[in-house]
């Protein structure tokens, strides 16, 4: 059956109450490629799994995806390694931040969760032992999986992300200590770098995600991209990991499973009916949009249509 809600008008109605909030927030400057990005960007794009489109403002616009892309990693090493995964990272919400080194020496080096800094970096790991060209292999599946072509990483970014990412070089030489990353620091971090790189708008992600509403399966390109038992558990993660420390206020106020990247955009999936996407590039405290979370509470609140 067709979705009846006109998604159009609540968008423009929730758009316009959001731009009188106040103007909270920053770009994330830790990465300076990304500092320079426009602000005031606002794009929403919802497709529903009977490939209806609603969208607002600069949807069709690309921008760095960050964590959101640690979603499709997570689907490809599944596909890959099937449970076996689990042994490597976990899927427990870690209530930390996403670049937190804490729980991973009590841990002996076994991240939460596959969507903290961390957890994706063994994703990596095991993508780079495992494809024989990680980085095309990797935009090759989600070009193939979700039927659009112009996707591609930014290497300024990666650059950036590569002079500045002391963290991630932390938290990566740690779990090298531990015995958990197979391959050499370098080369994992360079294939996670591309990855937080990938660029693409709403109206990609909305489509690209749309496996996780229609039970692993694309309807709009009909392939496979995973068991609908393994798209439940992606986004079973989601709900519970996807924005890190504040994971249960997502949950609260917006509830639907979804994941935040650090570019200002969020994907959210409402299984069995649409995924949307939204991107504003000012952050809270928490590296989650302000205003796109601001966005999505307003959206499911007004459709009455999240999956609680
Ligand atoms: N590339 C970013 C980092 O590693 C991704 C963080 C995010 O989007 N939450 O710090």
């Amino acid at each position: 059956m067709k979705d009846v809600i006109d998604y159009q008008k609540i968008f423009s109605d929730v758009a316009s109450k959001v731009s009188k909030m106040d103007d909270l927030g920053n770009v994330a400057c830790y990465i300076p490629e990304l500092g320079t990005v426009n602000p005031n960007k606002l794009g929403i794009h919802l497709t529903t799994v009977d490939q209806l489109h609603f969208h607002f403002g600069d949807a069709t616009e690309k921008f760095s995806i960050q964590s959101i892309s640690k979603v499709f990693s997570l689907t490809l090493a599944l596909k890959l390694k099937g449970d076996k995964l689990w042994e490597r990272v976990g899927y427990e919400p870690s209530g930390c931040a996403f670049n937190s080194l804490v729980q991973l020496e009590h841990e002996n080096g076994i991240p939460r969760n596959p969507f903290i800094n961390a957890g994706a970096i063994v994703i990596c790991d095991v993508l780079v032992s495992s494809l024989d060209n990680p980085k095309d292999d990797l935009l090759d599946f989600i070009k193939c999986t979700s039927g659009i072509d112009d996707i591609s990483y930014n290497e300024k970014v990666v650059h950036s992300e590569k002079e500045t990412g002391y963290r991630n070089y932390a938290l990566a030489n740690f779990m090298k200590s531990f015995g958990n990353l197979n391959n050499e620091v370098d080369c994992v971090l360079d294939f996670y770098f591309h990855l937080c790189s990938i660029e693409m708008s709403c109206k990609d992600l909305a489509q690209a995600f749309l496996y996780l509403a229609d039970a692993g399966v694309n309807p709009i390109t009909n392939t496979t991209v995973i068991t609908a038992r393994r798209s439940k558990r992606i986004n079973s993660i989601m709900q519970m990991c996807g924005f890190y420390d504040e994971a249960g206020e997502f949950a609260f106020k917006t509830g639907l499973p979804g994941k935040s990247g650090v570019g200002g955009g969020i994907i959210a999936v409402h299984p069995g009916k649409y995924c949307i996407a939204v991107w504003s590039p000012k952050l809270n405290k928490n590296g989650n949009s302000y205003k796109g979370m601001a966005l999505l509470e307003g959206i499911t609140t007004r459709s009455n249509n999240s999956i609680f």
